[in-house]
This record gives C-alpha cells, structure tokens and sequence, in this order.
C-alpha cells in the first residue's frame, strides 16, 4: 500500500492518511443542489474528489464513496414551484443531466447518490435522537433547532470565534424564534412557501434542513465514524460545521477523521458562483466545441488547495497538449526497433517513482504531472532515434495507462492502429512476427493479402505502420 498524505482542514496540516479499516476508505462527498444544471466552478470540486479518490484507489485501497444528491431545499423548492412541475419531476431534469455530466468529465461514479428525498425517516430519527439527548429544541415556529451553546467544540473546523460566529449572516424573519442566532434549523415547519413539499414527522408537518441531510446520510452508508469528508471550501462553514454538530452529537463520537477541502474556481478575481450569474454549465462549453476531456485537463492540472482562474486560453492549451500526447501515442504504437533499449527500465522506474512520490503527497499534482512530460520527452528521443522495440514501447504505454488511472484523460490506446479493421492489424502483426523469424515466403503473402484487402505495410527501422491505399 503507498503512503498517502492529505492536508487535513481540521488540523490545518499535511499529515499521513491512516485509514479506520485497512485497505477499505469510507468517504463522504457534499453533492449537487438539483434546481439547475451543475457549473464547472461545481465540477472543479467533483473533480478534485474524483483525483482524491483514484489516488486512493491507485494506492490500493477500495473506496466507498457517496455523494448525496440534494432534492429539496428552499431553491428546489422555489424554482419547482416556478416552473409548475412537482418537485420529483423538477429535479429529475437536474439529476439526469448530472450524471450525464460525470460521465463527460470522466469522473470515476461514487458507490452510491443517495438523495434526500428519499431518506427522511433518517432524518427524522436523528433529530429525534438529538432532541431526546437535549441537543435541539422545538422553537416557537415549530421548527426544531440545534442548539450550539450545547457543543462546546463547535466551530473546531472553521476555527471560528463561537462569541461572534456568524456574524454578518442575515437573519431570516423565521430564523428570530431560536433562542441564540447561531442556531441552525435541523427540521423546518411547514408553511405556504413549501406548496406540496412536506412530509409528516412527529413535530408535525414540515422538511428537514439541508445539513442533517448530509449527517444522516453519511451514518446510513459510511457508519457512525468514517475517513474522509470533502467539499469545496465554502462548504466548510456552516454546512460541515453544523454537520459535526449534529453527527458528533448524536451519535457520542468523532464523525470524521479526514476533511479535504478545494478551493474555489474563479472568473476575473471572484467565485464562479449561480448567484453571481458568472459561471458556464460544462453544456454552455461542449456548445463552443470544447471537450469533457480538455476541461478535465484544465481542472486537474492545478493543486486543489489553490486557486484556479478559468480561461479558455487554458482550454485551448489543454487542447494543445492532448493532440501531442495523442501524436506520442500513435507513434508509440508504430515503434518496431529489433532490439530493446538499455536505457528504457531505469526512464521508467525513474517516472514512476517520480509521480508515485508527488501524486501522494496531498495530490500534488502539477509535481507528478512535471513526471509525465519529463518521460514523454525522454521518450520522444528514443523514438526520434528510432531505439524502441515493439516490447518498450508495450512497456511505456502500460506506464502511462497506470498514470491514467489517475489523470483520467489519457488515451494510450490512440493508435493509427485503432483506427483500422481487427483483421487487418492482425494479419500485419503476422506479418511482423514472420519478418522476425526470418520467414519472408510468408511476409511476402502477408502483404500481398493486405494490398488485396488495400492497405500496405511501410517498415523503417523505427517504426512499422499499416496504411489505407
Ligand atoms: P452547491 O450545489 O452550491 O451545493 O455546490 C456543490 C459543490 O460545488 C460544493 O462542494 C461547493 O463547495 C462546490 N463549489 C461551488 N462553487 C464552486 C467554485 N466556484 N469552485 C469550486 N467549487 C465550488
Ligand atoms: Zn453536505
């Protein structure tokens, strides 16, 4: 198993990853909000959780990840109600266009996408279980609330100063029933707003608040105390602070031992957010003919923990530099040197150690991509030089297809080769293997019948490539 360091929010420090069952990480991932269709700034998160999670699994662990799928909140509500649509309709749209999204991206599926909706009794019996430990209150409102000066450690995630918490969050004209303003509303009454959206619970109509969503969730799938815990940084506060509240609580032990947290995408200096109206679905990007794949490459190529501008000189850069890696690629298949090259092992155990040393430690990613290029060059020269058998090259692209377990956006299998029929290459590689053989009688038939079948074969020391006539 490779030793993986992660820079861990709670202790604000880079420290080992040590996982509660062996091989085995449970890790908990705040999803979408499904009132509308996902930004890239969104993606940049789902995309650093995808990164976390093949590296764990390129460490050797089996991951169990889920992410929640958020299916009725205030906007879900409001904009379903807008639309004329019953929620469930209203938020399938959102849904579906979702995973359709991963899929585009890349990005490896979570075990499971429980949704809110569809996990209320939950819900409901943990705030019940907070209410009988005297954790939460039925305020006037009817709405039950946490009460935070009940927890002392609250705020150890955020690092907040528990006297001035909150402080500058506006107060909601129904927030004024709890008994201290930093209370947050664990299950919130029915009113008229809420139209058809309610289910009935022993305090009497109403929702349950968007944050003991994620803690009763997160004990159905992963148990009581499970190993990591992600989101974007703005999730940090309130939302996982509130969610060590009520899980810490609840159930009498730590709930996570890991939280990872990236940071935001921006757009000229400010947050790509829906609310600043700032942002680009991955739609409005496919519609300018940009790829799931060069966006890929543009949110995984900067560390999680700092900030990333989006432009589309970025993309197109990205653009750039997938065709090179494509071209290597091709060429790579074509190498057909009659000898191996001396000076292949020791190139690819120094990439490999490279990018195993750099990609473990807190997913430094610009060190282990810094890994691939070097090889790439290195091997662009033997190729150049026309020194790689068809055995090295086999070599190389294994390598690069174990670096694409965690990049994502390789396409080692790009070959001139892929591009034409099973039979042909199959008699051009019997071709090949009677030329080494010295048996040219069946060279010679070989060529004849792919020039039948119009391909010809064109062999230089380095290179061997089947063509259409
Ligand atoms: P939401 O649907 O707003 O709850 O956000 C879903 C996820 O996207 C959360 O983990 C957020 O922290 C994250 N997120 C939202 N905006 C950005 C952004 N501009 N950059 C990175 N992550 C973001
Ligand atoms: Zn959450």
């Amino acid at each position: 198993m490779m030793e993986l360091k992660f820079y861990n929010t709670l202790e604000r420090a880079v420290v080992p990853f040590h996982a509660i069952r062996d091989a085995q990480v449970g890790m908990y991932t705040c999803g979408p909000t499904v009132y509308n269709y996902a930004h890239i700034g969104n993606f940049r998160a789902y995309i650093f959780e995808d990164l976390l999670h093949r590296v764990l699994n390129y460490a050797g662990y089996d991951v169990t990840q889920v992410m929640n799928l958020t299916d009725v909140d205030d906007k879900t509500i409001r904009d379903s109600r807008a639309s004329g649509k019953p929620l469930s309709v209203f938020t399938k749209t959102y849904i579906d266009a979702f995973f359709q999204d991963l899929k585009t991206l890349n990005i490896t599926p979570a075990k499971v996408y429980p949704a809110a909706t569809k996990h209320i009794p939950e819900m409901i019996q943990m705030i019940q279980t907070l209410l009988d430990k005297n954790y939460a209150y039925q305020a006037s409102d009817r709405s039950i609330y946490f009460a935070i000066n009940k927890f002392p450690s609250y705020g150890k995630l955020a690092r907040i100063d528990r006297e001035n918490q909150r402080d500058g969050v506006r107060i909601s004209t129904d927030e004024y029933a709890k008994e201290s303003v930093g209370d947050f509303a664990l299950w919130k009454a029915w009113d008229e707003k809420d139209g058809d959206v309610r289910w009935d619970s022993p305090w009497g109509p109403g929702r349950p608040g968007w944050h003991i969503e994620c803690s009763a969730m997160s004990m159905k799938y992963l148990g009581k105390t499970f190993d990591l815990h992600t989101g974007g940084i703005d999730n940090m506060f309130p939302h996982h602070e509130d969610e060590i509240a009520q899980s810490e609580c609840a159930n009498g032990c730590r709930s996570v031992n890991y939280w990872l947290h990236c940071a935001h995408l921006m757009v000229d200096g400010e947050k790509m957010s829906k609310s600043l109206g700032n942002f680009y679905t991955l739609r409005d990007l496919l519609s300018k003919g940009w790829s799931g794949r060069e966006l890929r490459m543009v949110l995984t190529g900067c560390h999680y923990r700092k900030q990333l501008n989006f432009t589309f000189d970025a993309l197109a850069q990205a653009r750039e530099h997938l065709r090179r890696f494509d071209d290597f690629f091709r060429r790579l298949h074509e190498a057909c040197a009659p000898a191996d090259a001396p000076t292949l092992e020791p190139l690819l155990l120094e990439a490999k150690t490279a990018f195993d040393r750099e990609i473990s430690d807190d997913l430094n990613i610009a060190g282990g991509l810094a890994a691939v290029f070097d090889l790439t060059r290195d091997l662009n020269k033997l190729l150049e030089a026309g020194s790689l058998s068809k055995s090295d090259a086999a070599k190389a692209l294994a390598l690069f297809a174990e670096f694409d377990q965690v990049l994502g956006y390789l396409d080692v299998g790009k070959s001139a080769a892929a591009e034409i029929p099973l039979e042909i290459q199959a008699l051009a590689d019997a071709r090949f293997a009677a030329k080494k053989v010295k048996n040219y009688a069946e060279a010679d038939r070989c060529r004849e019948e792919l020039k039948a079948h119009g391909y010809a074969v064109e062999d230089t020391p380095a290179f061997c490539r089947v063509k259409k006539l």
